[in-house]
């Protein structure tokens, strides 16, 4: 993650720090692979990591194009060809018809080189008639698609720039189309941890979405005192950088009784079951059989059936298999225990967050380490972060 950092970086008058900050075009995230050839969002959430990065209300630059995106995923060292790939993460695609266009050419590459990852697109824009079609066209091609419409109840105080009628739009118009829908409701803050909105935002998901990923508000050390002016208690409250995410606690109740609201509609909080679940498969992250699997996530029977199936199946890895991963990461000399049946491995060394999470999928077991304050990505729950509940 060395080259996310860019040194002498300072705020310019506007508030925005300067110069911008690049992430490398292939990295891996928690649960994705992330491609990111256009780097730069014309929005500005008051939440968004882009913030930090001087990445927020500018023009996205297109750093690379759609045949060399591709040749860079295939070529990278995170790469395997079934692990979910996120494309645009350091932008909102459907902003701008530029940025459509370059997605366009990249699902027409990933036709042409016969790249059959999984896909996940993230929005808060409009999604254009048009590119509804170019995205089914990829799919009726073999691509398998996934759109998480992110619509978490928020204001356009907090989401500045976001239509948000046009995200609301985009559930039935999405579904019509066949397009797998994912709806993302994160973060939360006070102001959207109301009842009723609450109650609104889930209701309209749940009529045309697979599923919901719940999940708090990342809190980095450089964005507390942005956040704490929306949200004081930030300030006051221990653990809030540390943590997986900050919820409201009204959030959080909330979204450990959809059940009883919605009793068909599955709401996880690990992304990577909600991608096994609409992707059938069983969960390969080391999460079955954790506390967040039991007590958590709301999966349906099928989903659980299947899992409990690969686990009864399952070979954890041996004392052998994690030496050699290890070494095929770079961390051959790194300390280790296996826990908890062989589903965590657990590394008594400082190890990068992207390295951590490319390990649970090499392995497919929970991953904790020791983490590097300097690293660029925030807490994650897959490396063993926590929540944090205020209120
Ligand atoms: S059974 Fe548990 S591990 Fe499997 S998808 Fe459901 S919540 Fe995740």
């Amino acid at each position: 993650m060395a080259d996310h950092a860019s040194s002498g970086r300072r705020a310019s008058d506007s508030g925005a720090v300067e110069p911008r900050m690049w992430t490398p075009v292939v990295d891996q995230h928690a649960t994705w692979i992330a491609v990111n050839p256009v780097q730069g969002c014309p929005k500005k959430c008051t939440y968004c990591f882009l913030n930090e990065r001087g990445q927020a209300a500018v023009p996205p630059k297109h750093l690379v194009s759609a045949e060399e995106s591709v040749e860079l995923l295939v070529n990278s060292s995170f790469y395997g060809p079934l692990r979910p790939v996120a494309l645009y993460t350091w932008t909102d695609v459907m902003a701008l018809p530029a940025s459509r266009a370059h997605l366009a050419d990249l699902l027409e590459e990933l036709v042409r080189q016969q790249v059959r990852n999984p896909v996940v697109l993230i929005t808060k824009c409009h999604v254009p008639d048009e590119t509804i079609e170019v995205i089914n066209a990829a799919r009726h091609r073999g691509v398998t698609v996934l759109v998480y419409l992110s619509y978490s109840g928020l204001g356009r105080d907090i989401e500045r720039g976001i239509r948000h009628d046009a995200i609301a739009e985009n559930f039935p118009r999405l579904a019509e189309a066949g397009i797998p829908i994912v709806h993302y409701w994160r973060p939360a803050f006070p102001e959207s941890a109301d009842l009723e909105r609450m109650r609104i935002v889930l209701g309209h998901a749940a009529r045309y979405a697979r599923c919901t990923v719940a999940a708090g508000l990342k809190v980095e050390k450089g964005a507390l005192a942005r956040l704490a002016q929306v949200w004081p208690e930030l300030a006051t409250t221990a653990g809030v950088i540390e943590a997986e995410g900050v919820y409201p606690r009204g959030f959080w109740e909330f979204i450990h009784r959809t059940w009883q609201r919605h009793p068909g509609y599955p709401l996880f909080h690990t992304n990577s079951c909600a991608l096994a679940y609409v992707l059938g498969r069983p969960d390969f992250f080391g999460v079955f059989g954790s506390q967040v699997c039991r007590m958590r996530n709301y999966c349906p029977i099928a989903q659980r059936e299947r899992c409990t199936v690969a686990d009864a199946e399952r070979i954890p890895p041996t004392a052998a298999d994690v030496r050699a991963a290890l070494a095929r990461r770079a961390l051959g000399e790194a300390p280790f225990t296996l826990a908890e049946d062989g589903r965590e491995l657990v590394i008594d060394a400082v190890v990068d967050t992207n390295l951590a999470a490319a390990l649970t999928q090499d392995l497919g077991v929970r991953v904790r380490v020791v983490r590097d304050d300097a690293d660029a990505y925030w807490s994650s729950g897959t490396a063993g972060a926590t929540p944090v509940i205020v209120g």
